[in-house]
C-alpha cells in the first residue's frame, strides 16, 4: 500500500481499479479474454513481440549509422530484454492460466520488473526502469495498433490516473464509469481541476511522479476531500474509506436540506448565491440546489469536444437552454476566455507559441483580435437574452481602452441586429471580471463604465502573487489568504460600493467555506460558486451574522501572513459552524 498526496480539487471518495492514461495515451481496453481465445491471444502476443523486435532492429541500424555503436547497443539490449524467455514465459503464463489479455499481462509483468529495478537502491539500475517502461509502451502500441484511447467508451468502473489530462479529455470523461481521477500535474485552479468540479467526480491533481508505482487494474482510492491517492490499499484502509464515503453521503444528505432554503445570515441579511457553470447541462445542478442564478457561464467550454468553430446558432442554442432553465433568475454569460490552459487543441488559429501563455494573447485580448468570432458570440447572447435575465461579462479586462473597445463592438452588434430586424434584447447589463491586479487598482475608474464587477480570484491570485495557477511545484505559494489578495478584493468592493454597482466573487475562493465569512465581512453580498458547493456555502452563511463576519475580516486584515489568515479562518469556521463534517486524516 502506498499513499501519495496532491491537491484536492473535487470532493468525494472513489475506490476502483486503476486505468492508466499515460503520456502516450495507452489504455488497456480489456483485462480478460475468454478461455477459447487463449491460444489466439498468445499468438497475438508473440506477433507483437516480433513487430517490436523488427522496429528495434531498425532503430539499432539507424543509431549505428548515425550515432555509433554505443548508441546502437541500447536498442539491441532492449531487443534482448524483450526476447528473454523468462519474461515471455511469465506473460504467456498469465494469459494461459488467468485469461489475462496480452495487454494487461504484458503491462503487469513489465511494470513489476520496473518496480523491482527502482527498489534495488542502485541509481544505475533504477534508471533502467525507464527502459522497461519504454518496452511496455512499444509492446502496447504493437498490441493496440495506433488506436487513441477513448475515455468516453468505458464499460466498467475505473479511476483514471494520468500524468495530465487536458480540459478536453477531462470534459469527455464518462461519469458513469470514471469514478475519480488523479494526475501528476495540475494546480488547484487549473481548468482541468475546475472541470473535475463540474463533473462532480472526486479528483486529486499535482501529485508529482507516481504512475510508475501503479499497474493497470490495481485498486486505488482517490480521496478528493483530503487530496490523497492510496495505491493497493489493505483491507482495513478500504474499510475506513468506505466508512468515510458513507459519512460524506450523510453529510451530503444533511446539506441537501439547504437546496430549497435561501441564503440569509443569522441577522437576516440576504446573500445572493449563484452557480458557476461550464456546460449547459450543469444548469440543472444549479436549479436543484436552489441557486439564485448563474453568476459565471464559462462559454469557452463550447469549444471542447467540437471539431469546428461554434456557429451563431450553436452559441444561441446553448445559451437559450441555460437561460430558459434558469427562469427569472439572472444568467451572467462571460464572453470567450480562450487561451492559456483553455486552448482547444483543434483550433490552430488560437494556439499561441508564447512561452508564457497566461500573459499572452488570451481571453478578451483574443476576442478583440478575432472580431468575427467575437461578434458571432455577442449576437447569440443578445438574441438569447429575450428569453430571460441575461448579463454580459468580459473576462481579463486590464485597461479601460480594452473595455471601451469591447463595448464599441457590442454597440456595432446591436446596430447590425437592429438593421437585420432580428429579435434581440438591446439593453442588457454589461459587467467585467476583475481578475488582473491592474483592474483592481483602477477599479474606481472601471466602476463608472460597467454595470457590475465579478472578482475572479483564480486569476487575480495567479497574477498578484506571480504563481502559475496550474503549476504543482508552486502550489503551496498560491494562497487566497495572502494579505495582498485581501486588500485587492477590498479595493474592488469599495469601488463598487461607491459607484453603487454590485460586486460578486466568482473565483474558487468563494466555494471554499472558510473564506465565505471573510468575504461577507469585506462587504460581499453575492458569491458565485461551483454547483456542488451551493448547499455548503448556504449552510455557512446561515450560521454566521454580519457582525461575526466583520470581526473576522478586520482581524484577518490585521495579519500579515497568508498561513495565519487561513488558520484563523479555519478555526473560526469550525467554531461558528460546529455541525460541519471536519476533515480528519484517514491514513495512518
Ligand atoms: C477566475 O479567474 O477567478 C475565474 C473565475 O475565471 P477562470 O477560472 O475561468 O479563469
Ligand atoms: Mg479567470
Amino acid at each position: 500500500m502506498l499513499t501519495r498526496t496532491g491537491i484536492a480539487v473535487s470532493p468525494g471518495v472513489a475506490i476502483s481499479p486503476a486505468m492508466l492514461f499515460g503520456s502516450q495515451g495507452f489504455r488497456i481496453p480489456q483485462r480478460f479474454v475468454s478461455v477459447d481465445a487463449v491460444d489466439s491471444e498468445v499468438s497475438r502476443f508473440r506477433a507483437s513481440v516480433e513487430t517490436v523486435c523488427i522496429a528495434l532492429d531498425e532503430n539499432e541500424r539507424v543509431a549505428r549509422e548515425q550515432l555509433g555503436e554505443q548508441y546502437a547497443a541500447i536498442f539491441s539490449a532492449h531487443r534482448m530484454m524483450l526476447r528473454d524467455t523468462k519474461l515471455n514465459g511469465e506473460i504467456e503464463t498469465l494469459i494461459r492460466t488467468k485469461c489475462f489479455s496480452p495487454e494487461f499481462a504484458s503491462s503487469r509483468v513489465l511494470r513489476n520488473y520496473a518496480k523491482v529495478l527502482q527498489n534495488l537502491g542502485n541509481t544505475y539500475l533504477a534508471e533502467r526502469a525507464a527502459d522497461v517502461f519504454d518496452l511496455e509502451k512499444r509492446l502496447l502500441k504493437a498490441l493496440l495498433g495506433e488506436q487513441r484511447p477513448e475515455l468516453s467508451h468505458l464499460t466498467e468502473p475505473v479511476v483514471v490516473l494520468a500524468h495530465n489530462l487536458t480540459p478536453g479529455e477531462t470534459a469527455n470523461l464518462n461519469r458513469q464509469f470514471v469514478k475519480g481521477f488523479a494526475t501528476e500535474a495540475g494546480g488547484r485552479t487549473s481548468h482541468t481541476a475546475i472541470l473535475a468540479g463540474a463533473l462532480e467526480i472526486p479528483a486529486v491533481v499535482g501529485i508529482g511522479k507516481f504512475l510508475a508505482d501503479v499497474s493497470p487494474g490495481d485498486v486505488v482510492i482517490i480521496d478528493g476531500n483530503r487530496g490523497e491517492v492510496i495505491i493497493d490499499p489493505d483491507e482495513p484502509t478500504i474499510a475506513r474509506y468506505r466508512d468515510s464515503a458513507r459519512l460524506q453521503e450523510s453529510e451530503a444528505e444533511r446539506l441537501a436540506a439547504f437546496n430549497s432554503i435561501e441564503a440569509r445570515t443569522r441577522d437576516g441579511v440576504r446573500i445572493q448565491v449563484l452557480g458557476n457553470i461550464e456546460f449547459p447541462h450543469e444548469v440543472q445542478h444549479c436549479v436543484t440546489r436552489g441557486a439564485d442564478g448563474v453568476g459565471l457561464y464559462r462559454t469557452e467550454f463550447l469549444y471542447l469536444g467540437s471539431d469546428h468553430e461554434p456557429t451563431e446558432e450553436e452559441h444561441y442554442d446553448a445559451y437559450c437552454r441555460v437561460v430558459r432553465e434558469m427562469g427569472n433568475h439572472p444568467v451572467v454569460i462571460r464572453t470567450l476566455d480562450l487561451g492559456a490552459d483553455k486552448i482547444p487543441g483543434d483550433f490552430e488559429e488560437f494556439r499561441t507559441k508564447a512561452d508564457n501563455p497566461a500573459l499572452g494573447l488570451r481571453s478578451i485580448r483574443l476576442s478583440l483580435r478575432h472580431l468575427g468570432q467575437f461578434k458571432t458570440q455577442l449576437r447569440a447572447i443578445l438574441r438569447a437574452a429575450v428569453h430571460g435575465d441575461v448579463r454580459i461579462m468580459f473576462p481579463l479586462v486590464t485597461t479601460l481602452l480594452e473595455l471601451r473597445k469591447a463595448r464599441m463592438i457590442l454597440a456595432d452588434v446591436v446596430e447590425d441586429l437592429e438593421e437585420e430586424g432580428l429579435e434581440f434584447k438591446k439593453e442588457i447589463p454589461v459587467g467585467m471580471m476583475v481578475e488582473v491586479p491592474a483592474a483592481a487598482l483602477l477599479a474606481h475608474h472601471f466602476s463608472r463604465e460597467v454595470d457590475f464587477f465579478s472578482i475572479g480570484t483564480n486569476d487575480l491570485i495567479q497574477y498578484a502573487l506571480a504563481v502559475d495557477r496550474a503549476e504543482p511545484s508552486v502550489a503551496s505559494l498560491y494562497r487566497a489568504g495572502d494579505p495582498s489578495i485581501l486588500r485587492l478584493i477590498q479595493m474592488v468592493i469599495e469601488a463598487g460600493q461607491s459607484a453603487g454597482i454590485p460586486v460578486t466573487v466568482c473565483g474558487q475562493m468563494s466555494s471554499d467555506p472558510k473564506f465565505v465569512p471573510l468575504l461577507l465581512g469585506l462587504g460581499i453580498r453575492s458569491v458565485s460558486v461551483t454547483p456542488i458547493s451551493l448547499p455548503e456555502v448556504k449552510d455557512v452563511i446561515r450560521n454566521i451574522s454580519i457582525e461575526d463576519a466583520d470581526r473576522l475580516a478586520s482581524h484577518s486584515l490585521s495579519l500579515d501572513i497568508a498561513r495565519d489568515v487561513e488558520n484563523f479562518l479555519r478555526t473560526e469556521l469550525n467554531r461558528l459552524c460546529p455541525s460541519r463534517l471536519s476533515d480528519m486524516p484517514l491514513t495512518q
